[in-house]
C-alpha cells in the first residue's frame, strides 16, 4: 500500500509505517495513494478526493473533521478516521496558558520590557482565584480545562447540548444563563452549522463587562468582527485564540485589536501529543492492513 503523509507529523512516523508499504510525503503521488494522512492544513475537498482514485482511507491526526468532505468520501467508499483522544491535554494546557497570560498581561509586560520600558506601576494583573469560568462545549478538552480551573480555585460552569457530569464542574447551564455570570469563557466547540458564529454581538452583549474569551476550538464559532468591536469598546476584557476564521489570519483589524493574544493553531502541537497521534495512526494503519478496520 502507498501511504501519503500530506501534513507534518512526528518525525518518527514514516519509519514506524514503513513495514506496511511505501511511505511518501510527495503530494504529486496523491493519484496512487491508498491512504492519506492529514492534520489541519490539507483540505480533503471533493476535488482532492477525486484526484485520488486508489484512496481507501483518510486519517486525520487530530480531533475536528471539518477539513474533510466526509459525505463525498463515504460516497466513494473511503473510510475516514481521526485520533480524537490524543489531543485533549495538549489543547487544554494551551487554553489554560492563554487564560493565565491574558489577566497577567504577560505579552504587554514582555514586549514593553524588551522595548526598554519599566511599566511596574502601570501594569495591573488580575488573579483567577474565585473567578468564574464558563466552558462552552464541554467534551474531552473542556473537561481537562475544568480540572485545571478547579485547581486554581475557580467556579466552573458549562454549557453543552448533552448532559455533562464531572466532579470538576459546579453546574451545567443554558447559554443564556451562563453568559452573564462568567469572568472567563473557554470555547471547545466543534464547527457545525449550529456552532458557526455562535459567539456574536448579541451573545457578547449578554456577557459581564470585561469578560475574557479564550478560543481553542474553531475560529468560525465566533464572529471576529463582533469580537473586534467588543475589544475596542471594552465590553470584552480580552480575547486569546489559536484558531481563526481563515488560517493564517487575514483579518488585520483583529490582529491589531487591544487585549489580545494569538497563536498559530498550536493547540495540539506538543511533542508529547505528536507522539500520541502517531501511536493512534499506527494502530489504525495496522488494523487497516489486517482488514480489521470497520
Ligand atoms: P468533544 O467531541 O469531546 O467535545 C465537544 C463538545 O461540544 C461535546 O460535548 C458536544 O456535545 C459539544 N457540542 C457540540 N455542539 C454543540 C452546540 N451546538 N452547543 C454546545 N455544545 C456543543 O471534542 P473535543 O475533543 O473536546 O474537541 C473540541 C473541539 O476542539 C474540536 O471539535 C476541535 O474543533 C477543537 N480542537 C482544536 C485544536 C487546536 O489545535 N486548537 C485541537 C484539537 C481540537
Amino acid at each position: 500500500m502507498k501511504i501519503l503523509l500530506s501534513d507534518s507529523f512526528d518525525a518518527g512516523l514514516p519509519g514506524r509505517l514503513a513495514k506496511y508499504g511505501e511511505v511518501t510525503d510527495d503530494k504529486e503521488q496523491l493519484p496512487s495513494a491508498d491512504v492519506v494522512l492529514i492534520r489541519s492544513k490539507t483540505k480533503c475537498t471533493k476535488e482532492f478526493i477525486d484526484e485520488a482514485p486508489q484512496l481507501k482511507l483518510i486519517i486525520r491526526g487530530g480531533v475536528g473533521l471539518d477539513n474533510v468532505d466526509r459525505e463525498h468520501a463515504k460516497a466513494k467508499g473511503i473510510k475516514v478516521y481521526n485520533t480524537p483522544k490524543a489531543s485533549s491535554v495538549a489543547v487544554a494546557e494551551m487554553a489554560f496558558a492563554m487564560m493565565i497570560a491574558l489577566p497577567n498581561q504577560l505579552i504587554t509586560a514582555h514586549n514593553s520590557t524588551v522595548a526598554g520600558q519599566w511599566l511596574k506601576k502601570e501594569l495591573k494583573r488580575s488573579e483567577l482565584l474565585n473567578k468564574t469560568l464558563g466552558i462552552i462545549g464541554c467534551g474531552r478538552i473542556g473537561l481537562e480545562m475544568a480540572k485545571r480551573a478547579k485547581a486554581f480555585g475557580m467556579t466552573v460552569y458549562v454549557y453543552d447540548v448533552v448532559p455533562v457530569r464531572s466532579e470538576y464542574i459546579d453546574g451545567q447551564k443554558e447559554l443564556v444563563e451562563l453568559l452573564p455570570i462568567c469572568d472567563y469563557f473557554s470555547l471547545h466547540l466543534p464547527l457545525t452549522s449550529e456552532t458557526s458564529g455562535l459567539i456574536n454581538q448579541e451573545r457578547i452583549a449578554q456577557m459581564k463587562n470585561g469578560a475574557c474569551l479564550i478560543n481553542t476550538g474553531r475560529g468560525k464559532t465566533v464572529v471576529e468582527d463582533d469580537i473586534i468591536a467588543a475589544l475596542h469598546s471594552g465590553k470584552l476584557g480580552g480575547y486569546a485564540t489559536d484558531v481563526f476564521f481563515s488560517e493564517p489570519p487575514e483579518n488585520k483589524a483583529l490582529l491589531s485589536a487591544p487585549n489580545t493574544l494569538f497563536a498559530p493553531h498550536l493547540g495540539a502541537s506538543t511533542r508529547e501529543n505528536l507522539l500520541r497521534i502517531s501511536d493512534e495512526v499506527v494502530l489504525l494503519i495496522d488494523q487497516f492492513a489486517k482488514g480489521e478496520l470497520k
